[in-house]
């Protein structure tokens, strides 16, 4: 692992992570089951509505990462034979429907070393607390996203503050810097910070290859500028100018398979389907120019009316 960094603070925190994820001799993991796709399963790939906690069979996604999320809200497995790495949970729901997914390609949930998170809503984190503590992985979340992830309880700073539910406390937390890059064996996964739908939000890319052709894969975080009543993005302490960096950022990243948290943000089930295309290398610019799209007209509509209270 690389160490490019500049405080001590970092360099042990790096130290910490490079050692929990790359030092381990490789007959310590000998024993990580690789997913298989599944000859035999009770789950159907059909799904009637995008409801979060629908069940839908799991499909392989490219390379060594599988879709094992629901209907409606996106679980996305890095196989690993270091640990697998686990991206999100679906809600608490869903725990089930998603743990049946991952059985039926062969995986063991104590072969889950590594948890990534996108934002600390439930409907994307409520099953993460049951992971955990079935697989006893590290949960990476950015400095922003540790009180809510730790508490199951969201606070002011985000958007949907007065409409959030709670989700279950989450243990064995462990705080990521901006943008770094998280490695288990052979595979790097980088952290792309998306503040703005949450003030923890975070995307993620890593490549794939298959027969010797290599693909960018983006699991975006939400760009949506959703919010309870009373908050303004463009009052004091919103979250205007981070979503619309974040906005940025993602349009930027070299993105060729984009999944998002909501199924239907980048139709992920179809084009695994088979009914669109799966790789797509304007995906993420398409996404940003919706997101921002969507940020103006918000602004536009918070400019005319007057806050609901003085903040
Ligand atoms: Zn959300």
């Amino acid at each position: 692992m690389k160490l490019n960094l500049r405080s001590f603070t970092q360099l042990t925190l790096a130290s910490a992570i490079a050692l929990m994820f790359c030092s381990s001799p490789v007959s310590a993991h000998a024993s990580v089951k690789m997913p298989q796709l599944a000859k035999d399963t009770t789950l159907s790939k059909e799904c009637k509505s995008d409801n979060w906690d629908e069940p839908t069979a799991p499909r392989h996604l490219y390379g060594n990462s599988w879709y094992v999320g629901t209907c409606g809200i996106s679980v996305i497995l890095i196989a690993n034979p270091q640990g697998h790495i686990l991206i999100d949970s679906g809600p608490a729901n869903a725990f089930e429907g998603v743990s049946k997914s991952l059985r039926a390609i062969g995986v063991r949930l104590n072969d889950i070393r590594t948890i990534l998170t996108t934002h600390e809503h439930h409907d994307h984190m409520g099953g993460v607390a049951q992971f955990q503590k079935a697989s006893g992985a590290t949960v990476l979340v950015r400095q922003e996203a540790v009180e809510t992830m730790r508490s199951g309880k969201a606070d002011r700073r985000d958007p949907q503050f007065e409409i959030l539910s709670t989700f279950a406390p989450i243990a064995n937390l462990k705080t990521i810097s901006d943008g770094q890059m998280v490695k288990v064996g052979k595979t790097s996964i980088r952290n792309i910070p998306m503040p703005g739908h949450a003030p923890g939000g975070s995307g993620w890319t890593w490549k794939e290859c298959e027969n010797g052709v290599c693909h960018q894969l983006v699991f975006s975080d939400s760009l949506g500028s959703i919010s309870d009543d009373v908050y303004r993005y463009s009052g004091e302490g919103g979250m205007a100018a981070a979503l619309r960096a974040s906005i940025a950022r993602i349009g930027a990243t070299p993105c060729e398979i984009l999944i998002t948290g909501h199924t239907g943000g980048s139709n992920i089930l179809e084009r695994l389907d088979a009914k669109a295309a799966l790789v797509d290398n304007t995906a993420c610019q398409k996404l940003a120019e919706v997101g921002l799209k969507n940020l103006e007209l918000r602004l536009q509509k918070e400019a005319e009316s007057k806050p609901t209270t003085a903040k």
